[in-house]
């Protein structure tokens, strides 16, 4: 796409975290881009807001029983309001977009992102749930359709980045940053009796809730390793994870020749999304500039999966492969949601995805409906745990 040509997305989740910023990005670059449509679960005040700002032709919400509400509120000024996941799938295929931003939470995006390539769209992907649940078959479509699919979660960002102008052959490894999470020091033992507060608390990003608790346990970075993997067609043994409590290295590629090159930055995830959305462009976004020279100390270290269990399970998930990692993801889905409500215990968490992967059979995905069928068993097993008390 030329520079001097609008480009029109769709938003999938644009109440959420990353469907703010992104907003935002939209916002700042008016000549560049335009909506047509949005997506959100339930949160009908900030959808509103946005519908009046961004002036969507459709929009869709997951939640039907607020539909009639928003209807009322917005009067004359309602664009076309769907429901349902054949809502999301209208959004998603819009025959204006050319783009769409994939930003719901959880394997809930699966339908409409893949809806969205079959149709031709280009996807800057920040739902990683998606290539957990399915990615050799959302990569296979991705080739087949000859869509672009730009990477927005920060480290993939940094690693399609520090990939630009090499050969693929030439790679020797990808690490991954992590922070470690606001547990990253403590002990298991400690990690017993963890609040949910504490949880929520993430030390350098702000994000939703669900990632936010997965970053605590490290299955974020579990869930990130299966996305590098079918991003970037590396086998795991490839993919490495460093601890890296500055959030400022934001991921790396080591080359066969020793070299190692990196993409820096603060952490802000409008970097990242501004990119997916103007590659092979850069905008210039109003960001504080890295000074690196006032950053104390950039560290790294190993991670220990003796305390983050999550980690380890994602790469054993991922070495069994099939409907596994599906399953894997919707167990720990349930068991997130749990741990919000305060229904089950920190260390509950890996307990219940371990319970879950072990009495699965994982079958070869050929179709989506495979997928969605792991994902729905696992997600019933990961229930049925906490209905039980877990033990
Ligand atoms: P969030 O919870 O803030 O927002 C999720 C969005 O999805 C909301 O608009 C919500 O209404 C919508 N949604 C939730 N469940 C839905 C459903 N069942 N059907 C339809 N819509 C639904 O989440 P987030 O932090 O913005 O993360 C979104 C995705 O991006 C996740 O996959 C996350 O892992 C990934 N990601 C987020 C960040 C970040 O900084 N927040 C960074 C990297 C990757
Ligand atoms: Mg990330």
């Amino acid at each position: 796409m030329a520079s001097n040509s609008i480009k029109t997305i769709a938003i999938l989740g644009s109440t959420g975290s990353i469907g703010v910023s992104t907003l935002e990005v939209v916002a700042a670059f008016p000549e560049r881009y335009r909506v047509v449509s949005l997506t959100a679960g339930s949160n009908i005040a900030l959808l509103k807001q946005q519908i009046r700002q961004f002036r969507p032709e459709v929009v869709a919400l997951a939640n039907e029983s607020v539909v009639q509400q928003l209807r009322d509120e917005l009067s004359d000024d309602c664009p076309e309001i769907l429901t349902g996941v054949d809502g999301l799938v209208s959004c998603a295929t819009h025959p204006a977009a050319d783009m769409v931003v994939s930003a719901i939470v959880g394997a809930a995006g699966l339908v409409p992102t893949m809806a969205a390539v079959r149709a031709g769209k280009d996807i800057a992907l920040a739902n990683k749930e998606i290539l957990v649940a399915a990615g050799e078959l959302f990569m296979d479509e991705v080739a087949r359709r000859g869509v672009r699919l730009i990477p927005v979660d920060s480290e993939h960002s940094a690693i399609f980045q520090s990939l630009a102008g090499q050969r693929g052959q030439d790679v020797r490894r990808l690490i991954l940053t992590a922070s470690g999470g606001p547990f990253r020091n403590n002990s298991l033992a400690d990690l017993q009796s963890v609040r949910l507060a504490d949880a929520l608390a993430h030390p350098n990003w702000e994000m939703g809730q669900k990632i936010t608790i997965d970053s605590a346990t490290m299955m974020n970075k579990g869930l990130e390793v299966i996305e590098a993997r079918w991003l970037f067609n590396l086998p795991a043994e490839q993919i490495a994870v460093h601890i890296h409590p500055q959030s400022i290295v934001h991921s790396l590629v080591e080359y066969c020749d020793g070299a190692v090159l990196a993409q820096l930055g603060i952490p802000d995830m409008k970097t990242p999304i501004a990119y997916a959305l103007s590659w092979p462009e850069r905008l210039p976004l109003k960001q504080k500039p890295l000074d690196l020279c006032r950053c104390a100390d950039l560290s790294f270290s190993e991670p220990d999966i003796q305390r983050f269990a999550c980690l380890g399970l994602a790469y054993q998930a991922l070495g069994i492969g099939g409907t596994c990692p599906a399953v894997m993801n919707a167990a720990n889905e349930i068991a997130v949601a749990a741990f919000l409500e305060e229904k089950i215990s920190f260390l509950q968490i890996p307990e219940i995805i371990t319970r879950v992967m072990d009495i699965h059979m994982p079958i070869t995905i050929t179709e989506l409906e495979q997928v969605l069928v792991a994902d729905n068993w696992g997600r019933q097993q990961a229930s049925a745990l906490i209905t039980e008390g877990v033990r």
